[in-house]
């Protein structure tokens, strides 16, 4: 599989589930199972998003085709020191897609949103950290991953070049996506 991390900056709540939804949702059809790491209100969104698409997400989950974990808990769970633990994050990765049914072995959709969480509080060292720890990951387990990141949370009108680089694609808060000339 081609290598896939993106990243979408986004403006809105209500546009970045939609986007998640679709990008989930592109995966089930072909047996992806997905992982979501967010906050409640967003996991809460992108449920909602789902079903608007017509996707049972009850049944999704009964499966083990889509789970949902908490983005602060799963992130407290993994820092050591204020900094994201190489060694934690391939635990709980592994223990995360452990829990998804795989049976087809094509691949694992996740999105997630910690290293924003780190980026909004200023740990922009340990935010790109986590963004090349979930890179790898990428290529161990066959995933593909989107990322989301709040423009609202960026002093300037742009995205930082810094947060652009480790990703495969940059899709923009305008909605033109663009294949990531940096990485
Ligand atoms: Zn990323």
């Amino acid at each position: 599989m081609t290598h896939f991390h993106a990243v979408r900056f986004y403006d809105s709540s209500e546009s970045v589930a939609a986007i998640v939804a679709a990008f989930l949702g592109a995966g089930f059809i072909t047996y992806e199972p997905a992982l979501v790491i967010a906050t409640p209100a967003r996991r809460a969104a992108i449920a909602t998003a789902l079903s608007a698409i017509s996707f049972s997400v009850e049944s999704l989950e009964r499966s083990g085709n889509f789970l949902t974990l908490d983005a602060q808990h799963t992130l407290d769970a993994f820092l050591l020191n204020g900094v994201p633990d190489p060694v934690r994050f391939e635990t709980l990765a592994s223990a995360a897609f452990d829990r998804l049914n795989q049976r087809d072995r094509g691949g694992i959709r996740v999105y997630d949103e910690m290293a924003h969480i780190l980026w909004r509080r200023g740990e922009t060292d340990a935010a790109l950290r986590m963004e090349m720890l979930w890179d790898r990951a990428t290529r161990d387990y066959n995933c593909s991953l989107l990322c989301g990141h709040a423009m609202a949370d960026f002093r300037s009108a742009a995205a930082p070049q810094a947060l652009c680089a480790p990703h495969s694609h940059v899709l923009a808060a305008d909605g033109v996506p663009h294949r990531n000339s940096l990485s």
